[in-house]
């Protein structure tokens, strides 16, 4: 057997996780050209990607047991005659595949095995003969069965504790193959480097790494791949704290912050404490807090970044706006930003009417005093306007700008931005951190401007450790007083829509107002604008002709929409029939319906976000879930626990909890983590957030006292191998 290639001088040490990645699984003899090109295809090319290429589950052949003494949920081997076989005559005319249904017995008792799309079982197991069958006994229909065992007609089977890799058909490989590539790759690395002492290994109960590696792919014992599991999970996890750890001192390294006038005279500030006190209801405990964390953060010497997490409802708006008006005060601008123009509008609409007659102390006019000027800069900003605008965000007179995440591009000039707020963190990245960067430092403070980020809905608290471990963070966790809870319904049948539309009559009735949120469509704006049209002209024509029916889109003029929104607020539009441009920002009391229809296309977090435009009054509300198409699915269909879910609760970190078990990691992770990165083994689910903390635990304590990693070159390559060599050079180098 030949070994690895030599390890050139500059080579990163022998058998770390650099070194796997220097050599192409070609240096393995048991892998042919052709077999390389497919691996190349599934994204596998070098033996580190081979070796991270973890088995989806552990077969246990190596028991054989008795059908009677097999208890539910265990694995074995069994060996069997067979009784009967049939395929079932198909129910209607449906594709779906031809299930194969045996009976089986050993003399200890009788077992059913079905087989999925496996029609031709039926010749290979003709009634009288005997095999073995590998399988894992469950329930169904109360009766004890195997489905789609493995079957051994040899009488001579792979007794053996198996590590299954999902295969290829496609690629033409087969999970026997990784298997045996994997057993070879780990023979010749032999043993692979730990770059965690032994100490920190025993402390928090970590196997090594190459036991890891070689337990999790040929374990001797069940247990072990948990063992193993464990550590290189903790590993993935372990990683990305200790990049997160490492931006955010590279971040506040050679941070230049503004120490923000919070107090002026005591208290929260002039203009903070009159905007407070000019709004129409109390802070709750929850935003005062905040706003005093935000406060304590823009007063100091390091740049804020600062995420708040907050549910549907619970006021982010007015903390946002706190804080950008701390900058403000002391001279300096501030901005707003939002994913989409949409809601980019809508939130210029929100905080016109929030700072409306707040004024700034202006020597140059007449009265002492100005209006907080504050502007709206989109894509749809006519060219003269925007020409306009941007001279004056350069020179002087706005005070706040509203747009999306183009504000922090290309021609855009601030004459002193000194705090930023962005609304929906997902698309913002690293890259945009230095570009904000930036913009401060081109204006007249020359400093970077402080940064709080908002999550449109909140994630659970370990996830946002992981997502968000560049971030402090403070939680909105209290909804504003007084707020009725809106009673959620799924609707699954014609019936029951019959009683939603007469929800929505007497609640129109009794004085109140109703928002249908139209199917949502694939495709452009302009086509889900042309399905909102036509549900709008049958709702009016045929289910609430005797109402007065509003539509909004997003292909409307800024001008018509503003015209709909008007009318919904006084009544004049009593429904009003919209697509998602309602998800976020829209705020009328009086509204104490909302329908949605189709509501199986939406997921949770925009339902979530849907049904907190009602139940903003004393008044009770009602969110109808208009979906028939989940009516007969089964209790695990993803569908059915995403609606029974949001009829559950209104908790909206507990609904993050079930989205994340649903969707996993990808929905919260999203653009933050690319590349390598991404977590193959560790789950931001419930049962790896002690690791997480573990995690956590071990990357701060190290990064404490060398937040370079400088005594630490094996985990500084292995950084620099999973954020990229250019990213590495920002955070490990300057
Ligand atoms: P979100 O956190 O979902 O962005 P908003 O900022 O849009 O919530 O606020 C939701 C609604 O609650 C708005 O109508 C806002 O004016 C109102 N609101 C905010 N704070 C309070 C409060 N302390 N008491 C009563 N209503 C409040
Ligand atoms: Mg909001």
């Amino acid at each position: 057997m030949t070994t690895l290639p030599p390890q050139p001088r500059v080579s990163p040490p022998a058998r770390s996780l650099p070194f796997l990645a220097e050599h192409p699984v070609t240096v393995l003899e048991s892998l042919t050209d052709q077999k390389a090109e497919a691996l190349a295809d599934l994204g596998i090319v070098t033996v580190l990607d081979l070796l991270t290429y973890y088995p989806y589950r552990h077969h246990d052949r190596r028991r054989q047991a008795r059908l009677a003494d097999l208890k539910v949920g265990e694995e074995a081997w069994v060996e069997v005659a067979i009784r009967s076989g049939r395929v079932p005559p198909r129910r209607g005319r449906g594709r779906g595949g031809s299930r194969a249904e045996f009976t089986v017995a050993d003399p200890s008792g009788t077992l059913a095995v079905t087989f999925f799309n496996q029609p031709w079982r039926v010749k290979q197991l003709p009634a009288g003969s005997r095999a073995l069958l590998f399988g894992k006994l469950t329930l169904f229909g109360g009766r004890r069965q195997f489905a789609n065992p493995t079957v051994d007609l040899a009488g001579d089977p792979d007794r053996r504790l198996v590590a299954m890799y999902r295969s290829s058909e496609k690629a033409g490989i087969t999970s026997r193959e990784f298997e045996g590539w994997i057993t070879e790759a780990l023979d010749r690395a032999g043993v692979i480097v730990d770059p965690l002492p032994e100490e920190l290994r025993a402390e928090h109960d970590l196997v090594t790494r190459s036991e890891a590696f070689r337990q999790y792919h040929r374990p001797d014992e069940i247990e072990e791949k948990d063992s193993a599991r464990r550590r290189l999970a903790f590993d993935e996890l372990f990683r990305l704290q200790l990049e997160v750890g490492i931006r955010r001192r590279a971040l506040e390294r050679d941070a230049r912050g503004i120490r923000h006038l919070v107090d002026p005279h005591g208290g929260t500030g002039d203009l903070v404490s009159a905007f407070v006190a000019g709004l129409p209801f109390p802070l709750t405990g929850a935003q005062a807090r905040a706003i005093a964390e935000i406060g304590t953060d823009l007063a100091g010497p390091l740049p804020m970044h600062r995420l708040l997490q907050g549910d549907v409802g619970a006021g982010k708006t007015v903390v946002a706006l706190a804080a950008l008006l701390v900058a403000v005060q002391g001279g300096h601008q501030g901005a707003l930003m939002a994913p989409t123009e949409v809601l980019a509008e809508q939130h210029h609409l929100a905080v016109r009417s929030l700072l409306e007659g707040l004024t700034l102390p202006d020597d140059t006019t007449l009265e002492g005093s100005r209006p907080v000027r504050v502007v709206l800069l989109t894509g749809r900003t006519p060219a003269a306007e925007r020409r306009r605008l941007l001279a004056e965000l350069a020179g002087s007179g706005i005070d706040i700008v509203i747009g999306t995440h183009a504000l922090l591009t290309g021609d855009v000039t601030f004459a002193d931005l000194g705090a930023v707020v962005i609304d929906e963190q997902h698309r913002f990245g690293v890259e945009q951190r230095a570009t904000l960067r930036a913009k401060g430092r081109e204006g007249t403070a020359g400093a970077d401007p402080d940064l709080l980020v908002m999550t449109a809905t909140p994630i659970p608290r370990t996830a946002a450790m992981v997502v968000f471990g560049d971030l402090d963070v403070t939680e909105l966790d209290e909804l504003p007083a007084g707020r009725a809870p809106v009673e959620t319904v799924w609707a699954r049948g014609p019936l029951e829509e019959e009683g939603v539309w007469e929800r929505v009559r007497s609640e129109v009735a009794a004085g109140h107002r109703a928002y249908v949120v139209c199917p949502l469509v694939e495709g452009s704006e302009r086509i889900q604008a042309t399905s909102a049209t036509e549900e709008y002209d049958r709702l009016r024509a045929e289910v609430l002709p005797e109402l007065r029916l509003g539509l909004l889109h997003g292909q409307m003029k800024p001008a018509e929409k503003e015209v709909v929104m008007a009318d919904f607020r006084t009544g004049k539009v009593q429904v009003l029939v919209a697509t998602t441009v309602i998800e976020v920002g829209v705020d009328v009391p009086e509204a104490t319906v909302m329908v949605v229809e189709d509501a199986e296309r939406f997921g949770i977090a925009q339902l979530h976000q849907l049904r907190g435009r009602v139940g903003r009054s004393t008044l009770p509300s009602w969110c109808h879930l208009l979906s028939v198409a989940a009516e007969d699915a089964g209790p695990t269909d993803p569908v059915a626990v995403r609606l029974r879910a949001l009829e559950r609760t209104t908790d909206g970190f507990e609904l993050a909890d079930v989205d994340l078990e649903l969707r996993g990691e990808g929905s919260i992770l999203g653009s933050r983590q690319k590349g390598r990165s991404d977590l193959k083994l560790a789950s931001l689910r419930r049962g790896d957030r002690p690791l997480v903390l573990e995690a956590r635990e071990v990357a701060e304590g190290l990064l404490e006292g060398d937040p370079r990693l400088e005594a630490q070159p094996l985990l500084a390559r292995e950084i620099r191998l999973f954020v990229g060599e250019e990213e590495a050079a920002f955070l490990l180098k300057s």
